[in-house]
């Protein structure tokens, strides 16, 4: 336990890996590139983080279902589009034993091709719409980039994807926009700040009439996609011939969206919210909210008197909250190094002194902020302090991210500014195509998209004709 991590945030990447592997999250060592073992401390938190984007979509009707893994190759490969967006990172399976299967099966990279045959069975009438489903499976994308735990992995752990069909173009409008607002609420919870940006049409997800994509800043200057929210039009719906007789007896074709989160919202949340200590974890998601610490030091008789104080608080306080006591051999300082390291937002000090006065000390993880509480106020007291360390790491995420945005009024500044300091950087855009590709060139960075709220005054940086918005660039993960 004596361990000294030496973390400094401003090296992101060695801070991330050290804290990963440290607090228990992750091990890394497993041999295979891209896939991670999750250790129980971090899926518990993971699973935490799942049960918000479950009620979330369970309270606006969408329903839990499980599709299978394996897909035809042949059926992968309908939408050309699709198959030509993915095709290059599916995993591909040939082989049972030493027989070779009669036709290739594709392992799921997301589940279209695979959901979408069974919508072209289900949907016969406009009785039979709106369909809302999700489900939350592993799928496979093999990455030849580095791989980095969270962030870019092979094997996605828990990808949560919903899909939608409707009889109207309209509807399926309205959902992307429901979609946009079940994911803001999501992240807020996290305590993510987040841009929600347009895609750019060459960027457009394949086989999409347009989306979404939610993204934020990482602590090394990066742009990490969070999330997106898709409107896929009829282009699947045609492949794959899914079709609904509607009210005025008419055959027509359905208007389908999806929207997918994964374990990397997970990451950004502690990647944003950490500092040189360790993680630092939000109420919601935080495994162990509050973690007890006795301050043994009197004789044998007062520390027994202690050990028990420590467990009755522990049994009171876990009818609110989830708590930990740590009555491990180590010492005070070491245990209060750990426990903060592990991102802990709550630590109780149980000690003679407290014993006697009935008033312990609550140090705030965040701020390091110490304060006395008596007994009676304690869970009252341990809720406040929850919400003002959420606010807070709200609040700095937010001021970080909003650091790392710049507007320019020409590639070459924006260029050099994503050179030095990466971040996000803005430039006025007419909206046309061969504008966007020629300054993606130029500021030698990929385009993000835009904020179609955000209308752009002055001149495209590229053609002189006025802009209609700014288009942002990013180094991505
Ligand atoms: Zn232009």
């Amino acid at each position: 336990m004596a361990v000294k991590l030496n973390l400094s945030k401003k090296n992101f990447s060695e801070w991330w890996d050290k804290i990963v592997f440290y607090a228990d999250l992750i091990e890394e060592r497993f041999p295979l590139k891209g896939a991670y073992v999750w250790k129980p401390y971090g899926f518990a938190a993971l699973k935490l983080m799942l049960k918000i984007i479950e009620k979330l979509l369970d309270e606006t009707g969408h329903k839990e279902t499980y599709f299978p893994i394996f897909v035809p190759a042949s059926l992968f490969a309908k939408e050309k589009e699709f198959l030509k967006g993915f095709g290059g990172e599916v995993l591909r399976v040939t082989k049972a034993g030493h027989h070779v299967l009669d036709e290739e099966l594709i392992v799921r990279p997301t589940s279209e091709t695979i959901m979408y045959p069974m919508f072209a069975l289900w949907i016969r009438s406009w009785r039979d719409l709106p369909i809302k489903i999700y489900q939350i499976v592993p799928v496979f994308r093999w990455e030849t980039k580095m791989t980095k735990a969270m962030f870019r992995v092979r094997e996605i752990v828990r990808f949560k994807e919903a899909h939608t069909v409707h009889a109207t173009a309209e509807e399926a409008r309205a959902q992307t926009e429901e979609g946009l607002q079940i994911y803001s609420k999501f992240f807020t919870e996290l305590k993510i700040p987040f841009l929600i940006i347009k895609t750019p049409i060459w960027e457009t997800f394949p086989g999409a009439e347009y989306n979404y994509d939610f993204i934020t800043v990482m602590p090394d200057g990066k742009v990490l996609e969070l999330g997106s929210v898709i409107n896929l039009g009829q282009k699947f719906a045609k492949v794959f011939d899914i079709k609904f007789k509607d009210v005025d007896g008419k055959e027509k074709y359905v208007w389908q969206t999806c929207y997918g989160i994964s374990e990397r919202s997970l990451g950004a949340a502690l990647a944003l919210h950490g500092d040189d200590k360790g993680l630092i974890f939000a109420s919601k998601i935080a495994p162990v909210q509050v973690i007890i610490v006795p301050i043994l030091k009197g004789g044998n008789s007062e520390n027994e008197k202690i050990l028990a104080k420590v467990k009755e608080l522990k049994e009171n306080l876990s009818k609110n909250f989830r708590v930990e006591c740590d009555l491990s051999d180590a010492s005070p300082g070491e245990k209060f190094y750990h426990w903060e390291a592990k991102g802990v937002p709550i630590r109780i000090e149980v000690g003679e002194k407290e014993l006697k006065s009935k008033e312990y000390l609550v140090a705030l993880r965040d701020s390091g902020r110490k304060e006395k509480v008596a007994e009676k106020d304690l869970s009252s007291k341990i809720s406040t302090f929850l919400e003002e360390i959420d606010s807070n790491l709200y609040k700095n995420a937010e001021k970080f991210v909003k650091e790392a945005i710049h507007s320019f009024t020409n590639t070459k500044n924006a260029k050099e500014e994503l050179k030095k300091k990466k971040g996000i950087v803005k430039l006025p855009w007419c909206g046309e195509t061969d504008c966007g590709k020629q300054m993606e060139i130029e500021v030698d960075a990929g385009a993000l998209g835009y904020n179609e709220k955000e209308h752009a005054t002055g001149k495209c940086a590229k053609c002189g004709k006025p802009a209609k918005w700014y288009l942002m660039f990013g180094k991505t993960y």
